[in-house]
């Protein structure tokens, strides 16, 4: 990957209390995950180191599930209920993020 390839993406949970960004590739190849939770939100997701994301709003409005080895943190926005990112047990030092909500 270039420099030239990357771009900043912006995203949000359904009522806008959670906003983010996140420094990613300007092409996504999403990630289609067939975990038990996953495919029960058919999460369709990119992921990203954290140190390139940056959560911009809402701290206060998180809620977490975890669940098995509770590596994976599963982030919900309390007013809502939309998850619009996450810490996968496969990278504990990335955020999954979903790209269905990222506003480009
Ligand atoms: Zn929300």
């Amino acid at each position: 990957m270039t420099f030239d390839s990357l771009k900043t993406h912006k995203g949000s949970c359904h009522c806008g209390a959670i906003q983010w960004e996140c420094i990613g590739p300007s092409e996504i190849d999403a990630i289609i995950c067939n975990c038990s939770i996953c495919n029960k939100k058919q999460n369709h997701h990119f992921i990203v180191s954290s140190k390139n994301f940056k959560l911009l709003k809402g701290e206060e409005n998180l809620t977490t599930y975890s669940f098995n080895t509770g590596n994976a943190k599963h982030k919900f926005c309390k007013i809502c209920g939309v998850q619009s990112f996450y810490i996968p047990r496969s990278n504990p030092d990335s955020i999954g993020k979903f790209l269905f909500i990222i506003k480009l």
